[in-house]
């Protein structure tokens, strides 16, 4: 079995990482395994769907040409500086390069303690891999930039947590694991030489077009804010709340990173928080552009030194990188909102029109994935299953006189509109099913289902509603 590792981070990066080795798992079993994923990456997906892939999934056998190493990073985490983080419980294996030429990281995560491990046993548990692994498949087949899911092997050791858990590991596959934490990590040793390195590994391997500009390191930063801007505008657009935004949850590469307790909303309410540890919402649905930007200040601050000698200038001009942010953003999201309500040209009222739909939204506390698909059908003249969705269907139908004057396609909508996402209540029954009762088949009907969103097949009628009302509220654990 080969894997083509070029390993590009453990050469060329030395002391940004400690080599480490992932530890055995007594009695490893392949749970799930992404074959397409696997083809995509050059592997034998038939020879690694078995025992050796479980193998090499959960850490137990070092495939040849892997650097298995455990990466530094410091991030700020619900707002507060830690120095030092890193990889407590992941290793990179290795890099490879996919069938579309693009380079991508393999980690492992869950595979035991590393020297950034603290007071962590650096394993995983398998709710929470499988979570991850849903999450990230499903923001992948929505056509958001993620980390994808490899394999998920449980390890047949216990892990133990508020309760005594089953074991996993998750691989997983990433553009790169650089976060804003990794510069961070450097910045804040006052250690610019590395700073500069790690920058300029990043622009060579994510940006490289910044190489070419009279600022690259400007450039470099620039580029990190519109790909989180476009980034995070497409979380808003489905309803995602990634739930801890941290700076070491912040990828460079601008892919969504760090399934840990995110969810999709239901109903359109911009203070819509689910993670138990979240008192204050900081992370809440509608703060998610705010933060982003926030997080990106903490970046350009480690990259003032490089940025200009005159820390004025070098200040002034990174602000400014930073605070476009906010118009890149917008005009994603806008866009974005155009194709959801069905709008072909572009008109100044647009954003009025696309607030005001929110607004009625809030109000009613209407569901939010249900009101743009049955948006559709009203484009072509049904009203009926959109109005069910309010109590008081006036407010609706006033706004979409205004609507229906732009002439919205209903066709074009169903296809940036999803018709499933991951409901909370299902998520929560098929990880029930799989961890309580080792029974993977409604996780896999899940995962099928989320893999083609935008079709609505006959018999998948429950995969499109929100829970029942009288469900309780949904929280979620970090789950480590
Ligand atoms: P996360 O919540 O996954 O973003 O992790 C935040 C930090 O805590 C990272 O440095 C992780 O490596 C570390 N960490 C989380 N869970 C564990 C664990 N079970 N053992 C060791 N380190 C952990
Ligand atoms: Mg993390």
């Amino acid at each position: 079995m080969s894997f083509n590792f070029d390993n590009t981070y453990a050469r060329s990066l030395e002391g940004f990482y400690v080599p480490t080795e992932p530890e055995p798992a007594p009695a490893p079993k392949m749970v799930q395994f992404n074959r397409a994923l696997a083809a995509e990456l050059g592997l034998d997906g038939e020879a690694l769907a078995s025992e050796t892939g479980a193998a090499y999934f959960s850490g137990s056998q070092v495939p040849a040409g892997a650097t298995p190493l455990a990466q530094a990073y410091a991030g700020h985490q619900f707002g507060g500086f830690v120095p030092q983080l890193g990889d407590g419980r992941a290793l990179l294996l290795g890099e490879l390069i996919d069938r579309h030429g693009r380079r991508r990281d393999v980690q492992l995560k869950g595979s035991g303690r590393t020297p950034f491990s603290r007071g962590g046993d650096g394993k995983a548990a398998l709710g929470p891999v499988l979570r991850e692994y849903l999450m990230g498949e499903a923001m992948h087949a929505l056509g958001i930039p993620t980390t994808r899911a490899l394999a998920a092997v449980a390890t047949g050791e216990p892990v133990y947590r508020e309760q005594i858990l089953p074991g996993a590991v998750l691989t997983r596959v990433a553009a790169s694991h650089l976060r804003v934490g990794t510069f961070q990590f450097f910045a804040a040793r006052g250690d610019t030489g590395k700073v500069r390195q790690l920058a300029d590994y990043a622009i060579a391997r994510h940006y490289p077009e910044a190489a070419m500009a009279p600022q690259p390191y400007l450039a470099f930063l620039q580029a990190v804010v519109e790909a989180q801007a476009a980034l995070i505008a497409q979380w808003m657009l489905v309803g995602f709340v990634h739930g801890v935004m941290n700076t070491d949850n912040t990828a460079i590469s601008g892919e969504t990173i760090d399934y840990g307790p995110c969810a999709f909303m239901d109903h359109y309410d911009p203070q819509t928080v689910f993670s138990s540890i979240d008192r204050n919402g900081r992370y809440a649905y509608g703060q998610q552009p705010l933060i982003a930007r926030w997080n990106l200040a903490r970046l350009a601050e480690t990259l003032i030194p490089l940025i200009d000698s005159e820390e004025k200038t070098a200040i002034a001009t990174a602000t400014e990188a930073v605070n476009s942010f906010t118009s890149h953003f917008d005009a994603r999201w806008l866009a974005g909102m155009r194709a959801k309500l069905g709008l072909a040209a572009t008109e100044p009222a647009d954003l009025e029109l696309a607030n005001r739909f929110l607004a009625i939204l809030q109000g009613q506390r209407a569901d939010y994935t249900l009101a743009f698909r049955h948006l559709a059908a009203a484009a072509t003249g049904d009203d009926s299953a959109i109005e069910r969705l309010f109590q008081d269907p006036a407010p609706y139908r006033d706004w979409a006189v205004h609507w229906r004057d732009r002439h919205p396609d209903g066709e074009t909508m169903n296809r940036v509109n999803p018709a499933c996402i991951p409901r909370n209540h299902q998520v929560e029954a098929a990880l029930a099913a799989a961890v309580e009762r080792q029974d993977l088949k409604p996780f896999e009907t899940l995962l099928a289902v989320l893999s083609e969103p935008f079709t609505e097949l006959p018999g998948r009628e429950a995969y499109t509603q929100p829970a029942p009302d009288d469900h309780p509220r949904y929280r979620t654990f970090c789950g480590t």
